[in-house]
């Protein structure tokens, strides 16, 4: 016998994990073009129409935070900070009651210039993505030569009183494998907190290979060459990031093993995607549809019943190993990393 959604109370799913995380896509647009995310010449982006306006996005934050259990809230996209009222929906969610912690993920362009303002609007935390110190590999690997605004946007953050100021870095075979080490040399000298992310099949070009992936174990074996690593003692909780004591602390690092080491089993996140649509999963094929209810004048009633729905059918894991396994039709940056 199917088992019913819950009628009330907070996201949950028929495995028993509880939502606590929510992600919110704010565009698909970006200014780089990673290779492991998009093509160069970019991709077919959402219409203006289609992307939820300021008060959508606020409106959903504030029924997650109120009545289905949210207390994290992380804005992410494409590139967040390109979308033009960013400023207003921090300072709008930060208004909320209960207050959720506020984050966000970003390539570190325009950061410099940002940070003091998403600071005082009640950011609190940053993830910049960096995945190599060499100009010449980041403009092959992003195909923009703009590594100096990354390092001057993670400076910024600092400066600004974002803490803690996390850098996310994906490792690719031939091309910045060999950087480990002088990313970790990096953020510690800086007081950054560094975290590996193992690539995942979300490229939209579907060229993602596990051959040629660079594992968990093979980061940490890189590591180790210039560093001594014991497990941090703290664990690792909901957080996907595994994380180890760097020459006996305080400095850390982290690994995100997400095909190697999944740690679907503890998962507290539902995302939300730019055009308004409920993703239990980054892996997941289906979606529901929060910006059509939102415009037809569903009340918030409504808008949870179908978000309880959408979370309830959350499958158990991702399921990359399965022979069976489909990449979603849409990629990363227009899921929201
Ligand atoms: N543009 C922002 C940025 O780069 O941080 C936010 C969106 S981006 C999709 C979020 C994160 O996803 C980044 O840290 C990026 O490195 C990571 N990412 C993108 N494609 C990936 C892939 N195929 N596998 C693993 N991580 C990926
Ligand atoms: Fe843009 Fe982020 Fe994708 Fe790079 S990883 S292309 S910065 S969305």
């Amino acid at each position: 016998m199917t088992v019913p959604p819950p009628t009330e109370g907070v996201l949950v799913d028929r495995y028993g994990r509880v939502v606590r995380d929510l992600r919110v896509s704010l565009t698909d647009k970006c200014n780089l073009r990673c290779t492991y995310c998009m093509p160069a010449e970019g991709l077919p982006w959402l219409a203006g129409p289609q992307l939820l306006t300021d008060d959508e996005i606020v409106r959903l934050v504030r029924l997650a935070v109120r009545r289905l259990g949210v207390t994290e809230v992380r804005f992410t996209g494409g590139e967040p900070l390109i979308r033009p009222g960013l400023v207003g929906i921090v300072a709008a969610v930060a208004a909320l009651e209960p207050r959720p912690r506020i984050s966000l993920t970003t390539n570190g362009l325009g950061l410099e210039r940002l940070a003091p303002a998403l600071r005082a609007a009640g950011l609190d935390r940053v993830n910049v993505s960096l995945d190599t110190l060499d100009a010449a590999r980041f403009a092959r690997l992003t195909r923009r030569d703009r590594l100096a605004d990354v390092l001057a946007g993670l400076a910024g953050a600092t400066a600004a009183g974002l803490a803690p100021v996390k850098i996310n870095s994906v490792l690719m075979r031939g091309v910045n494998d060999d950087e480990a080490p002088a990313l970790l040399r990096f953020a510690l000298a800086h007081g950054y907190e560094l975290r590996f992310i193992e690539q995942m099949p979300l490229d939209a070009q579907h060229g993602w290979d596990r051959s040629t992936m660079v594992t968990a174990d093979e980061i940490l074996a890189g590591l180790r060459t210039g560093f001594d690593l014991i497990p941090d003692p703290a664990g690792r909780g909901a957080a996907p990031a595994e994380t180890w004591l760097v020459d006996g602390g305080p400095g850390r690092v982290g690994v995100i093993g997400s095909v190697t080491r999944p740690f679907c089993g503890d998962c507290d996140r539902t995302r939300v995607t730019a055009d308004g649509q409920v993703r239990a999963c980054l892996f997941a094929t289906e979606e529901s549809d929060l910006r059509g209810a939102l415009r037809a004048g569903a009340d918030d009633e409504e808008l949870a019943r179908r978000w309880r729905t959408a979370m309830w059918g959350k499958r158990a894991g991702h399921g990359i190993d399965d022979p069976a396994f489909l990449q979603p039709a849409r990629p990363m940056s227009a899921i929201g990393g």
